[in-house]
C-alpha cells in the first residue's frame, strides 16, 4: 500500500488541533508559574470563563478518550460534586479575577446531564453562590439524550443554562449500540422536543462523521433528520482513534477489518462534512468553522470564540484544561489525587506550561484558522505582529495545496481547505513541536 493510501486511512492517535503547545511539552515543574498566574492582574480587555468537568457517564462510547467514570456511587459522586465546589472556591479568591464577572460558563464532560435535577440544583446554587453567572453572554451544558427528563430541563433553565448541547452523534439505533453510545433514537425527539416547549435559547446538536457501520444512505438520513429538528447550532466531529479508547484497543488487536467493522477513511469523512454542510447551507446556515453550523448570522458560539482568541478559563475538575494569563494549565488526572489535593485545600494543578509571546501568537492563529479565515489588522493590533510575514512560508504552502487564497487584510480558506485544516496545522509548529505526539 502506497504512503499516501496510508495516511488517508483512520490510524490510531488524536487528529485535531485542540490547544498549542502539544499537550506533552507541559509539565508539573511549571505548577509554580501556573499559580503565579492566578494572582497576576489580568492583561486588558480578558474575557474570563469557567469550565466544569462533570466525569460522570452511562458506559463508555467505544470511541472516548476523555476522563470518566462509569461505576461510581451516589455518594462517591457527591464527594466529587464538593470537591469541585471546593476547587471553584479556592479559585474564587485569586487575584487574577479582578472583579470580572464571568463571560462564559461551560458544564462538559463526560456527561453533566447524567446528574440528577436535584444533584444540579445543588451543585448549581452553590457554584452561583460563589461565582454568580448572571452576567455571562453563554452557559452551556451538555447533555446525553437518555438521561433527560423535562423536570431536569426544567432545572437547568431555571439555573440559566443558555446553550443546550445535546450529544446525538447519529440517528440509527444499531450504529449507537455498535459504538457504544448509551441512547436511543426515540430519546433525542423527547429531549429536543422538551428542550424547545421550555426555549432554551440555544441547542445544539453534536454530529460524528464516520462512527462504525457508517454509509452514505445513512449519513444523508442524518443529516435530514438533524435538518428537521432545526437546531441553532450543529457541531459536525469527524471520527478519529486516540490511543486510549476502546476502539483503538480492539482495533489493535485484530487490525480494522470491513466485515468486523472499520471507521471510514478520512476522504470518506471530508466527504460526508461536506455533503452535511452544503446542505445545511441550503437551508440557511452558515458554515463558521471546521465543525460547526450556525442557523444565522445573529447566532454565536461564546466559549468557542473566547477559547480560541486566547480567553483566560478556570478549568475545574478532575484532568480539566485551563488558561490563565498566557499560561497553561491541567489539573491532576486521576480520582484519588484530584479529591486528596482539595481535601488539602490545594489547587489540583497536575501539569502546567508557560506560553512566550510567539507562543501565544501561533497558537491563537492556528485556533482561529479553524474559523477559517484570519485577519491582518486584528493580530497587527493585537500581537504588533504581520501575520502574511510571520507565516509567510505556511502561507504558501497551503495555497499551494489549492486551499487557501491571499488579500492584503488576510488568507481565507476554502471549504476543502477548511475541512481538513486540523491535519495541516503542524506546518504552523515549531519545529520542536513538530510530529510529538499531540497528547
Ligand atoms: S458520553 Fe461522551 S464523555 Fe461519555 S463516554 Fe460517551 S463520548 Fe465519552
Amino acid at each position: 500500500m502506497s504512503a499516501t493510501v496510508d495516511q488517508e486511512k483512520t490510524g490510531l492517535g488524536n487528529y485535531f488541533i485542540a490547544n498549542y503547545p502539544p499537550f506533552s511539552a507541559w509539565s508539573s515543574s511549571q505548577i509554580p508559574n501556573a499559580l503565579q498566574a492566578l494572582n497576576a492582574k489580568p492583561k486588558p480587555d480578558t474575557p474570563l470563563g469557567l469550565y466544569l468537568h462533570i466525569p460522570f457517564c452511562r458506559k463508555r462510547c467505544k470511541f472516548c478518550y476523555f476522563r470518566v467514570y462509569t461505576d461510581k456511587n451516589a455518594k462517591e459522586i457527591e464527594t466529587y460534586l464538593d470537591a469541585l465546589v471546593k476547587e471553584v472556591q479556592l479559585l474564587s479568591r485569586s487575584a487574577v479575577i479582578d472583579n470580572r464577572p464571568l463571560h462564559y460558563v461551560y458544564f462538559g464532560g463526560g456527561t453533566p446531564s447524567y446528574l440528577s435535577a436535584q444533584q444540579l440544583r445543588d451543585l448549581m446554587t452553590r457554584l452561583r453562590e460563589i461565582f454568580p453567572w448572571d452576567q455571562a453572554k453563554e452557559v452551556t451544558f451538555e447533555c446525553e439524550p437518555g438521561t433527560l427528563q423535562k423536570h431536569k430541563l426544567e432545572t437547568l433553565r431555571e439555573m440559566g443554562i443558555t446553550r443546550l448541547s445535546l450529544g446525538v452523534e447519529n440517528f440509527k439505533k444499531e450504529i449507537l449500540q455498535f459504538n457504544g453510545r448509551a441512547h436511543l433514537e426515540e430519546e433525542i425527539y423527547r429531549a429536543y422536543g422538551w428542550a424547545r416547549e421550555l426555549q432554551f435559547p440555544q441547542i445544539n446538536i453534536d454530529l460524528i462523521a464516520g462512527m462504525v457501520g457508517e454509509d452514505w444512505e445513512n449519513w444523508r438520513r442524518n443529516v435530514q433528520k438533524t435538518l428537521e429538528l432545526a437546531p441553532d447550532t450543529v457541531t459536525v466531529y469527524q471520527m478519529e482513534l486516540p490511543y486510549n479508547t476502546v476502539f483503538s484497543k480492539e482495533f489493535r488487536i485484530i487490525g480494522q477489518d470491513e466485515s468486523i467493522g472499520a471507521v471510514a477513511d478520512w476522504p470518506t469523512k471530508r466527504a460526508w462534512v461536506a455533503y452535511a454542510f452544503e446542505e445545511f447551507e441550503k437551508a440557511g446556515y452558515i458554515v463558521t468553522s471546521a465543525t460547526t453550523a450556525m442557523k444565522n448570522r445573529e447566532t454565536q458560539f461564546v466559549y468557542r470564540d473566547a477559547l480560541w482568541s486566547g480567553a483566560d478559563m478556570f478549568g475545574t475538575g478532575v484532568a480539566s484544561f485551563g488558561h490563565i494569563h498566557g499560561v497553561h494549565m491541567q489539573n491532576v488526572d486521576t480520582w484519588e489525587a484530584y479529591i486528596e489535593k482539595l481535601n488539602r485545600d490545594e489547587i489540583p494543578i497536575g501539569r502546567a506550561y508557560t506560553l512566550s509571546a510567539q507562543e501565544l501568537f501561533t497558537r491563537e492563529t492556528i485556533l482561529l484558522l479553524k474559523k477559517g479565515y484570519l485577519k491582518r489588522d486584528y493580530f497587527l493590533k493585537k500581537y504588533g505582529k504581520d501575520i502574511m510575514v510571520e507565516f509567510a512560508p505556511q502561507f504558501q504552502e497551503l495555497k499551494g495545496m489549492g486551499f487557501l487564497s491571499t488579500t492584503t487584510e488576510g488568507v481565507q480558506l476554502n471549504r476543502e481547505g477548511l475541512i481538513q485544516i486540523d491535519r495541516h496545522l503542524p506546518i504552523f509548529f515549531e519545529i520542536q513541536y513538530r510530529g510529538t505526539r499531540y497528547t
